[in-house]
């Protein structure tokens, strides 16, 4: 099973909230995201970390089981796993591949009803999440995890920038709905968000200047279009400074990231771009993916390490969190 991703060595996670939360409510929001509203005693205290795009990490119930691997915080702090019989978790399953688990976006979070709402695409593809969550309903369960991030994942809306250029598919949209709540007023924000049609577009709301397009893909797959990244392309650029914040399939995402860096010449610490899914691989094949290409390129030269962690989509991380790692 998996192991630690190297993009997490020399950081020490802080769990906040690790437990099993039950499904309250469910809806439709557009005929392809429905909203499941989790409930549970694990969430106290969550407000006291809650940002814009925060990460939570979802346990799924294992096939012939209604429940789902319980994570905990031990007396030391450290995360466990409780399975049912005959069920593996690896102990680094919040950190990388696991085929119990997924990543996903905490929408909303209501401490006064200890209620986190996390919004999934229905893709058409099967998947562990998707599937589950086109049947989930009130009483079922989920194990949920959230800790702090490396510095790299500050989220958009905490960066200094004249102008934000946001980038997202729908997988992306509740992280980017997020980040456009908590905007500073009078900020200017340009957003570009590929849905399939008209009726997958959601109201967006933000006290800052936020022009949204919305990109339809129509009966194009997920994943294939580069419609995000002719949008950055063809975007008439801001003055001053901009800070692109590009969050989608992984193709798009490395696209929209070569674009920027090499023909945008914009540097490290001015944008985030991070792949959230990639086409014809789930995510734990994502994952391992990534945790194989690290390790191979960090056997020749830390640089390298770092460079093809970026290449392949994941964020700006801080350079900082890699020097452990690779001493
Ligand atoms: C930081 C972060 C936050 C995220 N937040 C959210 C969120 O709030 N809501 C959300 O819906 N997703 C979110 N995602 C994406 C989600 O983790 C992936 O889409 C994940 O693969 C879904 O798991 P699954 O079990 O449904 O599919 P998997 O078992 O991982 O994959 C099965 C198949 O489905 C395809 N697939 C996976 N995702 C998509 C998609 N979005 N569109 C089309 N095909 C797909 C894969 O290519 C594969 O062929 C986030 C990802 C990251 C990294």
């Amino acid at each position: 099973m998996s192991e630690k991703s190297p993009a997490f060595e020399g950081y020490e996670a802080h769990y906040h909230v690790a437990g099993v939360c039950q499904v309250v409510r469910a809806e439709l929001l557009t005929p392809r995201m429905r909203r499941i509203t989790l409930h549970g005693q694990a969430l106290a205290g969550l407000e006291r970390h809650w940002r814009p795009e925060m990460l939570v990490r979802l346990y799924f119930p294992p096939q012939g089981h209604d429940d789902p691997p319980e994570p905990f915080i031990n007396d030391d702090h450290v995360l466990e796993i409780r399975t049912p019989p005959g069920v593996e978790v690896s102990p680094f399953s919040a950190f990388s591949e696991d085929p119990l688990v997924r990543a996903f976006t905490g929408r909303r979070y209501r401490a006064e009803s200890l209620e986190l709402d996390v919004d999934f695409v229905l893709h058409e593809a099967p998947g562990l999440a998707s599937d589950w969550v086109r049947t989930a309903k009130p009483g079922d369960r989920l194990g949920v995890v959230e800790f702090n991030l490396p510095p790299g994942h500050r989220p958009a809306a905490a960066r200094g920038a004249d102008t934000y250029v946001l980038f997202a598919d729908e997988a992306a949209l509740p992280a980017l709905q997020t980040n456009l709540e908590a905007f500073a007023p009078e900020t200017n924000v340009r957003a570009f968000v590929e849905v399939t049609d008209e009726s997958e577009q959601q109201s967006i709301e933000s006290p800052a200047n936020v022009e949204v397009t919305w990109l339809h893909r129509g009966d194009a797959q997920p994943g294939t279009t580069g419609l995000l990244v002719s949008a950055a392309r063809d975007l008439e650029w801001p003055q001053g400074n901009v800070f692109v914040w590009a969050c989608c399939d992984i193709k798009a995402a490395t696209q929209i990231r070569q674009f920027i860096t090499k023909e945008r010449g914009m540097q490290k610490g001015t944008f985030k771009v991070q792949a959230y899914w990639r086409r014809g691989k789930t995510e734990v094949e994502r994952m391992a993916r990534m945790t194989e290409v690290a390790l191979a390129s960090a056997e020749n030269s830390p640089v390298a390490f770092q460079e093809s962690f970026e290449s392949i989509g994941m964020s700006d991380f801080d350079p900082t969190v890699f020097e452990d790692a690779t001493g």
